[in-house]
């Protein structure tokens, strides 16, 4: 039976086909879908391939040993209780995340808001979305997006600010790209400092210095008024604040390309082309959010879209692509430490009021709660006695990470709801909870655009994991409070969370679903998309065409905002700026994406990307490995030169753990600066040290059934293949036997090997019974051996010399890295193809190759080499 659900993955929110089978569960897009119309993603492709059952946490834990339920919840709700009465409510706290369902999120919020009475509920959409929701705060007096995705495709130009959409947001992408195809005089402009997959489309790159966005916008708000662009009437009768920000925004051009360090051409035509557009949509994501500066940032934004009046008309407005898949629902929800469920606020009398009423609470929380930063900080100081952490891993993805991971270790009580038991956060908790997983549990998401999906539940939940909305209720339960929380299913919170926006509507607030209050189980379990507000009279549309804003005036403000620098300065001691950031085919801590053996063929081992020069001048080449290193910590990388990243610049994924690489976890370099608002870190714009990793030997091994537990190596990552598993090794010595080195991590077998004597390499493969166990390929430098070929030889059980000979085996040819997953096309077929000189267009690659003519994903980067190809007269291309 096939079921309708949605990707659990980015805010786009695409709707997914699941049918399980015998095989599996195949996994196709949704074409009924209004977010992907009949699209999915490399990842959303292979969904079907991360639900397996392995690993998998199934029964609850208390210090490590198997518990039941009923143990497991005494000792959370004892816990918490035993901390309220002896600290107070606010020595307790809970750490939430994007992947949670609206269902989760307000029995959460619920929970801690209304019965515990504290206000510590915040999640890692602090990391995401929080500059997004303060700046829309400031600007609409709600947390509102006003457009829709179809405003991508019917603009005339669309602005990108710091999101590579097309890694991050695959779909929606896709969907402008195709817009654009169909009408080639609509025009693309990307401000990021780093070229990526996403500037390949642009007519226009805007390679600004990291954090001057407000610089550039204030400069656009100032070419508005000079221009002759205000919209008058629309001020007049909607907006305030407008003189004030244009006397702040009034800077000569010189200035603004000395901060934002572009020419004064690229600022000129990105000024002419945004005051001359009517249908502009000036999409923004972590770029703009991730910063010190973040809210000022999406003000300077939503400035120029006010003074213009292009805002909630189809094809214009300000823009925000959120990151996780309910980042939205959550913040719907109240799922921060600084809001209250239905976007009401906090501090609002009226509003806590009018909450604990539809609660029936005992204890409301009258002021704003820890913002993450801030919440890990007090658990380091003792100050939060008792922390639950649901469905996230701040080990790995908060900045300072070892201090992060310190600071749980250090608080006296720690539960995990997770369905993993060894993630980098799991690892520290005194309990673990088994929560359900996607596929298994059933509830609501909302997207970027604000329709709100079901995610339904295709398969059982195994073994005794359970929802986290019945985990919550059931804590809740045992601490006395279980009138208020006695759900039986997700329909029944949902209910209560739309009756609840009819109140919060009724109060002069945006988020309204309240048609949706009396919606039956069955209307529940088949509601369609919907995009919100949904009341009585009114189902999705556009907010702010004609004001209506929810500040207490019904007036929009224009926030002057003053352009500062980043909060760390380099020095020559950490002379480069340092950038993360997502890459195609993982998702956050890689919990799920890292299952799945396609996901793990486009980049199987974490990198930084840095600019030849900087490489030069360090004695890097490309495949070296670098330590990269702040004060706090430090990772050591795969270097990838590239001219995609500036001279001073680095860029390395946020995704690797300590389950994946030896000393991965980027968010153990980065800063912990956050914007004075919002709360949110400047992930994007720490600084650090490069510096060669002093390596004497490098190996390669590729090997079947689990992995070791730990490799004898100073450096390693490890990725999944089919039936086994890949690792990238390197050390500051040399093994002393290459052959006992194999034996101890494939196992007792019988040995061959291929030496290269003059290259001191050696090729040594385990063997039993006649098939090959696993093979090392070793080497003083870099090992040059075919990653590919070695994998496809080892997974086909073809014999220990084919295995060995890598990309020299005449049998295998040399597919190179995979840039398409969906057709298992490698790099080198594609240049093979392109050498050829008779490819012109990314059609006939596809015709040929079959390459690009899946999810689409890969797309970018394929038309990247086309033209590089056609730049260089169709010959052979280096790859990039
Ligand atoms: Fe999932 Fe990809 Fe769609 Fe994002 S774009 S929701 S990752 S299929």
């Amino acid at each position: 039976m096939t079921t309708r659900t949605t990707c659990p993955y980015c805010g786009v929110g695409c709707g997914v086909l699941a049918t399980p089978g015998a095989d599996g569960v195949a996994i196709k897009s949704d074409p009924a879908h209004p977010a992907n119309l009949g699209r999915l993603c490399t990842k959303g492709s292979a969904l079907g391939e991360t639900v397996g059952l392995e690993g998998r946490l199934l029964t609850p834990r208390i210090g490590g040993q198997e518990a039941n339920w009923d143990q497991a919840i005494a000792a959370v709700a004892t816990a918490f209780s035993d901390a309220i009465r002896d600290h107070g409510p606010d020595s307790v706290a809970i750490y939430g995340s994007g992947q949670l369902l609206t269902e989760d999120y307000y029995v959460a919020n619920k929970f801690m808001k209304g019965f515990v009475g504290s206000a510590n509920i915040d999640t890692n959409s602090r990391l995401c979305m929080a500059s997004t929701v303060a700046g829309h705060k400031r600007a609409f007096g709600s947390d509102t997006v006003p457009g829709t995705y179809e405003d991508l495709e019917e603009a005339d130009l669309v602005v990108l600010v710091g999101s590579n959409l097309a890694w991050c947001h695959p779909v929606l992408f896709q969907r402008l790209k195709a817009a654009k195809a169909a009408r080639p005089g609509m025009k693309v402009i990307n401000v990021d400092p780093r070229h990526t997959a996403t500037s390949d489309l642009a007519d226009l790159h805007l390679s600004l210095a990291p954090g001057s966005d407000v610089a550039l916008f204030n400069g656009l708000l100032a070419e508005i008024e000079v221009k002759g662009a205000i919209d008058a009437a629309y001020v007049a009768n909607h907006v305030d604040g407008l003189p004030d920000a244009l006397i702040n925004a009034r800077s000569d051009a010189r200035s603004i390309c000395e901060v934002t360090e572009l020419s004064t051409e690229d600022m000129r035509a990105f000024y002419d082309l945004w005051t001359s557009t009517e249908r502009v949509v000036t999409v923004f994501s972590q770029g703009v959010n991730q910063s010190t500066s973040g809210v000022d940032k999406v003000n300077a934004i939503i400035n120029c879209h006010l003074a213009t009046g292009r805002i909630g008309r189809p094809g214009m407005g300000p823009f925000s692509v959120t990151g996780q898949p309910n980042a939205m629902g959550g913040r719907e929800a109240g799922g921060l430490s600084n809001m209250l469920a239905c976007h009401l606020a906090l501090e609002n009398q009226r509003h806590r009021d009018a909450v604990q009423a539809h609660w029936n609470a005992p204890e409301m929380a009258s002021q704003p709660g820890l913002k993450a930063i801030d919440l890990f900080r007090a658990c380091a100081e003792g100050r939060i006695k008792a922390l639950w952490i649901m469905s996230t891993n701040p080990a790995v993805s908060m900045p300072d990470a070892d201090a992060v991971r310190e600071a749980i270790r250090a608080t006296s009580f720690v539960a995990v709801s997770d369905i993993l038991p060894d993630t980098d956060t799991a690892k520290l908790a005194d309990v673990q909870l088994p929560a359900a997983g996607w596929g298994e549990k059933s509830g609501t998401v909302t997207n970027s655009d604000r329709t709100i999906s079901r995610q339904r539940a295709f398969q059982p939940i195994p073994g005794e994991a359970r929802p986290d909305w019945r985990i919550v209720s059931d804590v809740a339960t045992a601490m006395g409070w279980g009138a208020a929380f006695a759900y039986d299913t997700p329909a029944e919170i949902f209910r209560e969370h739309a009756a609840l926006s009819g109140v919060a509507a009724a109060l002069g607030g945006d988020f309204d679903i309240s048609g949706l209050a009396d919606i039956s189980d069955v209307g529940y379990e088949n509601m369609k998309p919907t995009r919100w507000p949904i009341t009585g009279g009114q189902t999705g549309g556009r907010f702010f065409a004609d004001g209506g804003f929810f500040t207490p005036s019904g007036r929009a403000r224009v926030v002057a905002a003053t352009p500062r620098p980043l909060a760390a300065e380099t020095t020559p001691d950490r002379p480069f700026r340092l950038n993360t950031g997502r890459i195609r085919d993982h998702w956050h801590t890689m919990t799920r994406t890292a299952r799945s053996a396609r996901l793990n063929r486009h980049i199987a081992e974490p990198l930084v990307e840095m600019n030849p020069r900087d490489a030069q001048r360090l004695g890097l080449a490309a495949a070296d490995l670098a330590e990269v290193a702040s004060e706090r910590g430090r990772a050591v990388l795969r270097v990838l030169t590239t001219d995609r990243v500036r001279p001073g610049e680095v860029f390395a994924p946020m995704h690797w753990t300590g389950r994946y690489a030896s000393a991965g976890r980027i968010g153990a370099v980065t800063g912990s600066a956050v914007d004075p608002i919002s709360g949110q870190p400047e992930l994007k714009g720490s600084v650090c040290s490069v510096k060669p990793f002093a390596a004497r030997w490098f190996g390669f091994a590729v090997g079947g059934g689990e992995p070791p537990s730990r490799f004898a190596a100073d450096y390693w990552a490890l990725a999944p293949i089919a039936d086994g598993w890949r690792a990238e090794l390197a050390a500051t010595t040399s093994p002393v036997d290459v052959s006992d080195f194999a034996l101890r991590l494939f196992g007792v077998g019988d040995i061959v090997t291929v030496g290269d004597d003059a290259r001191q390499a050696h090729r040594v493969a385990v063997v039993d019974k006649g098939e090959v166990k696993g093979a090392l390929f070793a080497s003083p430098q870099p090992v040059g051996v075919d990653r590919v070929a070695a994998v496809s030889a080892f997974e086909k059980k073809l014999s220990p010399h084919k295995v060995l000979a890598g990309a020299r085996s005449n049998d295998l040819p040399d597919a190179g890295r995979i840039v398409c997953d969906c057709f298992a096309v490698g790099e080198n077929t594609i240049l093979a193809e392109l050498e050829r000189g008779e490819v012109a267009t990314l059609a006939t690659l596809s015709d040929r190759l079959s390459a690009g003519a899946g999810c689409g994903s890969c797309r970018p980067e394929l038309e990247h080499m086309i033209d590089l190809s056609a730049k260089r007269g169709g010959g052979r291309i280096a790859a990039e």
